[in-house]
């Protein structure tokens, strides 16, 4: 008997008992192509041995030592591989189980960072609309997707939301050859209205996934985050949990525009979701303000930092770094989106197609000139996701409706190892599912 709460009752939830490289099985044979790396997570793809390998050796060895009392020898190592793909200056990092609780600890961190500092008045953290930092509470607390907020809004925390770098739907009505990064702006003008005597930090995912689909900041956006940072003492923290350890054919999708922020979160594409693992990477000056304060973080979660994970992300990086996996990310990504933007030539409905790396949104439109939006109770996102899953292709459906605004789009982010031959397959699906979606609602 199956017992369990599915996220969504109306749907039936295939089985999978199989995976290999962009593949899975369900337990009625179906064969998918993970076009989205599940959540943009499978990273190197499904069933690699040598991290099967690694993650068995050390259960062999240790399974499990709470951190509270003891360090091992995986999480050492992890945390050294992790600095080496870190920019420079970032040089200590805390684990977590994932991305929310990475997001927590961060949000904590940089309040007990300014308490450290004898600046108590610091604690807002800025965030934007239509972002995702994740679900627990504080992490939703930053969150600017309106649709996961509205049943907890009593229980939120009270923090600032600025407006997002989207470009395609300017919330300045600029073209991106006319602006003055006035989404930039408007995130001094909250922190001069909330008074940086307040602010903590400024969260910004480098490249926005699941609520904008792979929308990708002008040039000098982040420069100016950074030097707004600067220029308050606010900590700058880079939420990379989806962009991190190579989906954007970089390590960091900072590294794009050569930022270096003061907290970079990960989690997903880093154990590649061979275990759950997530790791918040800081400056070694943050790590000073700690060592020369009370000497403490009393923040933690029992599974953090647990040997098993830290084999798995270990693993991964290796398998990253041996087969070039990040390089070839660049390239794969380039091949993908000319073949995109052949589609958004070929189909009125084709608006934009965006994204760096493995990480590519494809933005739908009634009218390409206007730019106009399907009407949302048409649940256009989800058909076309559903109807990519019946065709045995799995696409990350983005969340553009989440703001109360409108917009459907879908993101492509297969495994980093993924072919020339495998992404003609995923286009080739991809081109169908979209055309038989558009004629069933006579577009
Ligand atoms: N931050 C970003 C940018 C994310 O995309 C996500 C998840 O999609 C999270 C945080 C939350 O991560 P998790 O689902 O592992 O808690």
């Amino acid at each position: 008997m199956d017992y369990i709460f599915y996220p969504n009752l109306k749907k039936e939830f295939p089985i999978i008992v199989k995976g290999e490289g962009i593949y899975l099985w369900d337990n009625k044979g179906k064969k998918y192509i993970d076009a989205c790396s599940g959540a943009l997570v499978s990273n190197i793809g499904h069933g690699v041995d040598e991290v099967i390998e690694a993650i068995y050796e050390q259960m062999k060895k240790v399974e499990f030592a709470h951190r509270f009392k003891f360090s091992n020898e995986k999480i050492i190592e992890l945390s050294e591989k992790i600095i080496k793909i870190s920019p420079k200056e970032i040089s200590r990092v805390l684990f977590a189980s994932g991305g929310s609780e990475a997001v927590e600890t961060a949000l904590k961190l940089a309040r007990e960072y300014y308490v450290e500092k004898g600046k108590p008045t610091k604690y807002k953290v800025i965030s934007r609309w239509q972002s995702y930092h994740g679900n627990t509470m504080g992490a939703l607390s930053l969150s600017g997707n309106v649709a996961r907020r509205v049943r907890y809004s009593p229980l939120l925390l009270d923090f600032p939301h600025a407006e997002p770098a989207y470009c395609y739907r300017c919330s300045f009505d600029k073209n991106p050859d006319e602006c003055n990064l006035e989404c930039a702006e408007n995130i001094e003008k909250l922190v001069k209205r909330e008074g940086p005597e307040n602010i903590a930090a400024i969260i910004i995912e480098p490249i926005v996934g699941s609520t904008l689909g792979a929308a990708v900041p002008k040039d000098g956006y982040l420069q100016y985050i950074r030097e707004l940072c600067d220029k308050y003492d606010i900590l700058f923290i880079a939420d990379e949990v989806m962009t991190g350890v190579g989906r954007t054919g970089k390590n960091f999708a900072v590294d794009h525009w050569k930022v270096i922020p003061d907290v970079i979160c990960m989690a997903k594409g880093i154990s590649g979701g061979y275990a759950p693992l997530g790791a918040v990477a800081i400056k070694e000056s943050i790590y000073e303000v700690f060592k020369k304060g009370s000497g403490k973080f009393a923040h933690g979660y029992t599974f953090a930092g647990n040997p098993v994970s830290a084999a798995a992300g270990c693993a991964v990086i290796d398998y990253l770094n041996k087969n070039n996996l990040i390089e070839k990310c660049e390239k794969s990504g380039d091949l993908i989106l000319n073949k995109l933007e052949i589609l958004k030539e070929k189909y009125p409905f084709i608006g934009d197609v965006r994204g760096k790396g493995l990480m590519m949104g494809i933005e739908f439109v009634k009218n390409k000139r206007t730019k106009e939006t399907f009407d949302p109770s048409l649940g256009l996102t989800e058909r076309i996701v559903d109807k990519a899953l019946e065709e045995g292709l799995m696409l990350y459906g983005a969340a553009l409706c989440a703001d109360g605004t409108k917009g459907d789009a879908v993101m492509v982010a297969p495994p980093l190892t993924v072919t020339e031959i495998e992404i003609n397959e995923i286009i080739k699906i991809l081109e169908k599912v979209i055309k038989d979606v558009f004629e069933s609602i006579k577009f």
